[in-house]
């Protein structure tokens, strides 16, 4: 495969916070970026050259985006697949739809993870009530119902403490094409970021430990102090296994809990990821630029910490509104994402520190 030069314009599919940090790490890189999203707010398109406004099945308007992009990326996985598809007989487009196939469906990642040796947590799909009441049987309460497609950060998702919460849980989150999974008594939660580049070259970050709250990322940490060395290292050899079984290009992401037994998969994210945000600073090469220089099939940037620890805390909702105090914290890195309206549990902004124990 031919590089992409510096110069050359990078599309990106979706126009939230992760395009906007995508766009902000091309420019060093002398990089154009295009950005195609939806009508609404689109923050990444304040930093970007180009943008184009129109619907995922305009394909009018995705044939004009193409023809000015040299290499496509999205930093929304739920796309439609069908764009990508699309969009890949035009230019290249990296990830390609084969990874978003795989990860925009709870079960076929499940199954996908499953076949190369993978542990997940022990799952039944569900169509009606009635499945719902003979998977919480068999695999036990509490358990949480999930949608297969189209959740994230906790939505779509229904905790079930009883048998008794089966119906209420079931309508709440839209009563069909479900995933219904075992609680996980997990000793901790944590992340592997891998990129890997055209050739199949593939740098990992170190494991990033990971608190949520109410479904949504609160904070992470780094190093992933707590959680046996050994089952890291399994984690990260299972997301190479993942990358390379899709031939991707770009920043996978896979999220896992940590167990006495090693990690259980939980999800990835064929994309830049929140729980990666504190390679900006603390890391020698950001996601970011990472993702850039394996769609454009540049060498990839080393990925050593640049501090003994390193704390990233999402701002969500008003708490962006704590700005003043973090600035005249000396060791603390401020990112706020332009958003206009600080609704509870929306994700405003983070902030990285940098910090000398461990
Ligand atoms: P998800 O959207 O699947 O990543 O779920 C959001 C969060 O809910 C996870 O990060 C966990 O904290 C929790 N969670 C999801 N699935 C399970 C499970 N099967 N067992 C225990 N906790 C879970």
């Amino acid at each position: 495969m031919m590089a992409i030069l510096p110069g050359a314009t990078i599309g990106i599919l979706g126009g939230g916070q992760l395009g906007r940090m995508l766009a902000l790490a091309a420019a060093p890189l002398g990089y154009r970026v295009h950005v195609f999203a939806p009508e609404g707010e689109a923050v990444a398109s304040e930093v970007a050259a180009a943008e184009t406004r129109a619907g995922y099945s305009d394909e009018a308007a995705l044939a004009r985006f193409a023809a000015d992009c040299d290499v496509i990326t999205y930093e929304f996985e739920n796309v439609p697949s069908a764009t990508v598809a699309f969009l890949e007989a035009l230019k290249p487009v990296r990830p390609g739809h084969a990874a978003l196939d795989v990860a925009q469906d709870r079960l076929s990642e499940k199954q996908f993870v499953e076949a190369l040796g993978g542990r997940t947590a022990p799952y039944r799909t569900v169509e009606t009530l009635a499945e719902l009441e003979a998977g919480l049987a068999e695999l036990g309460a509490p358990a949480i119902l999930k949608t297969r497609r189209f959740g994230y950060d906790g939505k779509g998702q229904a905790r079930i403490g009883s048998t008794a919460e089966a119906a209420e849980a079931f309508a709440s989150v839209g009563g069909k094409g479900l995933i219904l999974e075992g609680f996980v008594r997990f000793d901790a939660e944590f992340s592997i970021l891998v990129a890997r580049c055209p050739r199949g070259r593939e740098v990992h970050y170190p494991a990033c430990l990971n608190v949520h709250e109410d479904g949504i990322l609160s904070r992470t940490t780094i190093p992933a102090e707590g959680i046996d060395p050994g089952h890291l290292d399994a984690a990260t050899a299972l997301v190479v296994r993942i990358a390379d079984a899709l031939d991707y290009v770009g920043v996978l992401a896979c999220e896992f809990f940590a167990t006495e037994n090693g990690p259980v998969f939980n999800e990835m994210a064929p994309r830049v990821h929140n729980s990666g945000h504190w390679t900006i600073e603390g890391a020698e090469t950001s996601q970011f630029e990472q993702h850039v220089r394996a769609i454009c099939g540049l060498p990839l940037g080393p990925v050593g910490l640049t501090a003994p620890l390193v704390e990233m805390r999402n701002l969500l909702g008003d708490s962006s509104a704590e700005w003043g105090r973090i600035l005249a914290d000396p060791t603390a890195h401020l990112h706020l994402y332009g958003k206009r309206d600080a609704v509870p549990g929306r994700k405003m902004g983070h902030v990285t520190r940098l910090l000398p124990q461990p």
